[in-house]
Parts: structure tokens; sequence; C-alpha cells
């Protein structure tokens, strides 16, 4: 038995799963919600298939929310362990490893004074983060602990690909540069993939798409990351759910001297009103119902979902240039994994790559396909990403 405790720690949210590694089978998962607001803890006991149950119970930090995951986890009648002794180790997802982490390591004093130094470059996450680590530390001191970081992956990326067209000073004293995110997923989905075709990810040159309500195209060649859509921050690249993607800057500075709003309210802006929903007219940041509202003919939906479509086909011949060239493409995450019509566009555009979207297998929704034809000369899959399982996998292979 080796139970891998997966935590992710939000401002005032905190996601976790227990993972049986022998066999990677989920036993708990759940997510505590308004931590330190009032608060709520949803449970669900997936090794006994036990109905999901939603709690209101005081949260005021991230420590109340750890203990009562861990008495949860406990409970005589809906826990799945018989003690806190049956985890063997925790795996932290850290948002930020700025340029320090490029790859996951054990946690330790040392390590969490280094995420405390980057925290300036994610003000909103690594902090939370922390607060995860020093919960767990409380409650369950001598368990080893892992940190996985959403920038890691990418640190392969060369120069060219992370420096912005700024003063080097700012590079130099701030370190201000490409980082990307979500790297748990592009490297797991761009591992399993090469898996899956019997292939390694050195023989490979893939391009990972992940698209989710916050989304982000990434170019894997020979199984590094060379370059990647999101930026500094994770409001870069593609057009999002509510995100604005790549900008003219001068749009902001435009828009904030006619209106003369604070930097807070343009963040606002840029992070929850643009994007998809923003393009929509506030409409929707979900796809479903963008694509309801484009087939019963508004007009600002189509433009909206034309506009995410173009965007990540953009990306994919940026990235095919990069590389010279794309064996494997994959769809993961929320949109990648379920909107079948979403893919169908985007590889109408695809066509100078040899490829052809094969429209049975493109009905697929979360599971591993190939939905490009036969004779397709570039071959594209639906590859449901699972950073959970991704950070139990990096932990566990630290900790043996
Ligand atoms: P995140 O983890 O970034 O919050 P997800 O990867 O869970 O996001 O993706 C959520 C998004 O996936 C939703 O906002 C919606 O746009 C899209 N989505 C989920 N299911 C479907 C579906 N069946 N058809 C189309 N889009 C879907």
């Amino acid at each position: 038995m080796f139970n891998i405790l997966v935590l992710n720690c939000g401002s005032s949210s905190l996601k976790f799963q227990v993972i049986d590694m022998d066999g990677r089978k989920v036993l708990a998962k759940g997510l505590c919600e308004r931590i330190g607001i009032d608060g709520s803890l949803t449970y669900e006991n997936v090794r006994d298939g036990l109905a999901k149950v939603k709690t209101d119970l005081p949260l005021p930090d991230h420590k109340e929310a750890i203990k009562m995951t861990m008495n949860s986890l406990t409970d005589p009648a809906k826990g799945v362990l018989k003690s806190l002794d049956e985890l063997s180790a925790v795996g932290h997802r850290i948002v930020h490893g700025g340029e320090k982490f490029t790859k996951s390591v054990m946690i330790n004093d040392e390590v969490i004074a280094a995420i405390q130094e980057v925290s300036e470059l994610a003000p909103l996450h690594n902090p939370a983060n922390l607060a995860g680590i020093e919960a767990c530390k409380a409650q369950i001191p001598n368990i080893p602990m892992v940190a996985v970081f959403d920038t890691a992956f990418h640190q392969t990326m060369p120069p060219r690909a992370y420096m912005y067209g700024i003063p080097l000073k700012y590079y130099n004293e701030m370190r201000i540069r490409r980082y990307g995110f979500h790297g748990t997923s592009h490297s797991y989905v761009s591992k399993a993939v090469a898996e899956h075709l019997g292939k390694k990810p050195e023989d490979l040159k893939t391009i990972v798409c992940h698209l989710g309500n916050g989304a982000s195209i990434s170019a894997v060649e020979y199984g590094k990351c060379i370059d990647t859509s999101m930026g500094f921050t994770t409001m870069a690249g593609l057009v999002m759910g509510t995100r604005c993607g790549d900008l003219d800057p001068g749009v902001m500075n435009y828009i904030m001297g006619k209106e003369h709003f604070d930097i807070n309210r343009s963040s606002d802006i840029l992070n929850k009103e643009s994007g998809v929903l923003g393009l929509s007219g506030g409409l929707s940041s979900d796809f479903r119902d963008l694509w309801d509202a484009r087939l019963s003919g508004n007009h600002d939906a189509e433009v909206a979902l034309d506009v995410f479509i173009y965007n990540v086909a953009k990306y994919i011949g940026a990235y095919t240039a990069a590389m010279n060239g794309v064996d494997v493409i994959c769809f993961t995450a929320g949109i990648g994994e379920n909107d079948t019509r979403t893919r169908f566009a985007i590889m109408k555009y695809l066509g100078y790559l040899g490829i052809t979207c094969d429209e049975t297998a493109n009905q697929v929704r979360g599971e591993i396909t190939e939905i490009s034809t036969k004779d397709s000369k570039v071959k594209v899959f639906v590859f449901p990403t699972n950073e959970e399982l991704a950070i139990a996998n990096e932990t566990y292979d630290l900790v043996k």
C-alpha cells in the first residue's frame, strides 16, 4: 500500500485526492471552499462508491481545512483510511517555481524559503500553496512531501522563446520573462501520448493543446518543452474563458486613459471579464452555452468561438514552424476533451499539415482517441489530462 494525498490549495479553496499507487486508483476526493469566509467541505468516497456529501462548516484558515479533510479521510463511516499512518506521502501543486525549480522536489525548509522567494511572481497562488504545506506540517508532521510546480516543465525553453522585447534590466532585476503554466498537464499528456504510441517522448514532436477555462498550448520537441503560450502570467496566449490572451499593450493604456481606472480594475477586466465571455457581450464563458447561442443565430457568440478557434489554429502553425514539423497534436482539458465542434473547427485549419478529421472518432468525449483519419500525416488525439495523477506520479518517483 502506498497512498498519496494530492493537494491543490487556492487562496480560498483546497482540492484533494487520495490515490492508491498500487493500481493508481482514486480512493477519495473532495474540495474545501470559501476558506477564510465561512466554509464548506465536499467529500466523496470513490473507493466504495458512496455518494458525494457537502457539509457547511467553519473553515477560518487552511490549517482547519486540512484538519477537516483528514477527519473525513479517517471517518469510521465514510473514510478510506483507518488512520493517517496509511498515508505515505503528500504531493503539493505549487503554481510558481520561478527559474529555480526545473523539476519536482522533496519539500524541506530550504525549498519552502525558495517558494516564498518567488511568491512575488504569483502573489495570488504561491502563498496559498505555502499555507497548504504549513497546514500539513502541523497535522501530519513527519510525512514526506513533494512540491510539483506548474512552471517546471517549461524551464527547458530557450531564451529566444522566453525573453520579451523590453529593456534587459527588467529580466535582470525582476526576472520578467515567459514562464508558462499548466506544466504538469503538458508534461503528463506529452509523455502519455508517446507511451500510448509505443514510442519514447524523445522520438516525437508534439503539440499539446490544454483547452479548459484557462487554456495554453505548448511545443514539446523530443520530450522537452521549447515554447508555450502562457507567459509571465496566466493571462497570455490564447483567448480563454474569461482571460484576454495576447493583447497589444497599448490597448490597456488607451482604455485606462479614457476610463480613468486603476491597475486592480484593469486586472479584473483582463482576467475576469475578457476572453470568450467578454467577446460574447457577457453571454457566457462556457463553450456549451456559446455553441447553443451560435446555433440559434447569436452573432457575438459566433465571433467569440471563431476568435478562439482561429487563435488555437495559429498557435499550432507557429509551433509547427518552431519545431520544423509536428508528429502528434493532442487536445486535452474541458474543451479539448469534450467539445467535438470546437475540435472539428480547429482541425479544418490544419489541412496543410495533411490532417483530416475522422468525424466519427471525433464524437468521443473524455477518452484517449485518435481523431485524425488513418491516412493523415500528423496524428491528432483526444488525450484526457490527469493533473492529480501526474502530481501523485511525481511524488511517488521522488519518495520511493
Ligand atoms: P479549468 O480547469 O481551467 O477550470 P476545465 O478544463 O475544467 O477548466 O474546462 C472547463 C470548460 O470546458 C468549461 O468552461 C466549458 O467551456 C468546457 N466544456 C466542458 N464540457 C464541455 C462540453 N461537453 N462541450 C463543450 N465544452 C465543454
